[in-house]
């Protein structure tokens, strides 16, 4: 593919939440702030790939009991910092006609009032759900895995991306951590940090890295000055 062909195209972006619009990761800091009994053999398990994100979260989420809903929540948006250039880039975006979606494996009830105030339409948020009304807390997953992905990922990012073919946009990720590692393999443009870089340079995956939002504003925008 060339890179005038490319531009041609509609640059949308698929951003990641936990890790990489937040400096912190958010589902860990609930979980190891209630110090459930239990999470942290769940935790091991997740990250040695027999347990699946989704049976891991939902299972170190189903050891709160829902009675903590208002501190869980709380607790959950008070912890946030937002990564440095966040606003700048939004701004980007929309001067630049750049489509941007949140695509998380977060839960609605922190990433949504996180949100709020960037101006963001809802239906380009997509993350899981969650459910306080019975004994313990539910995570809910109305974004599963499609027919062309079987890693149980909760919230499936490729099956989003997919939704917007390579055709007709030139698909652009952000993120930080192996879980968007598939929607890596699928965008034009990889923008990177943390493990997701590691797991580019193994791989051999074409990525640039960024630390603020600000690197990457500076990447687009001497990527469309030399076309
Ligand atoms: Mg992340
Ligand atoms: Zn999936």
């Amino acid at each position: 593919m060339t890179k005038s062909t490319a531009t041609k195209k509609k640059r949308i972006v698929f951003c990641d939440f936990d890790g990489t619009i937040t400096v912190n990761d958010n589902i860990i800091a609930i979980i190891k702030h209630f110090n459930p009994d239990g999470w942290e053999e769940i935790a091991e398990r997740t990250i040695a790939t027999e347990l699946s994100i989704q049976e891991g979260v939902g299972a170190m989420f189903r050891l709160l009991p829902s009675s903590l809903k208002d501190e869980v929540i709380s607790y959950g948006i008070s912890n946030v910092r937002i990564r440095e250039g966040f606003a700048e880039f939004l701004a980007y975006c929309k001067a630049n006609d750049i489509a941007f979606y949140v695509t998380s494996g977060g839960i609605d009830f922190f990433v949504y009032p996180v949100l709020e105030k960037f101006d963001i339409p809802r239906d380009h948020i997509f993350c899981n759900g969650s459910d306080f009304s019975g004994d313990r807390i539910e995570i809910l997953w109305p974004h599963p895995c499609d027919e062309h992905c079987d890693n149980h990922c909760g919230m499936c990012k490729t099956t989003i991306m997919r939704r917007f073919p390579a055709e007709q946009y030139e698909r652009i990720i952000i993120g930080d951590s192996v879980t968007d590692f598939e929607g890596a393999k699928l965008a034009d443009v990889v923008y990177s940090r943390s493990h997701l870089t590691t797991k580019c340079q193994e791989l051999g995956l074409a990525h640039t890295e960024f630390t603020t939002f600000h690197d990457i504003i500076a990447a687009m925008t001497e990527e469309r000055q030399a076309d």
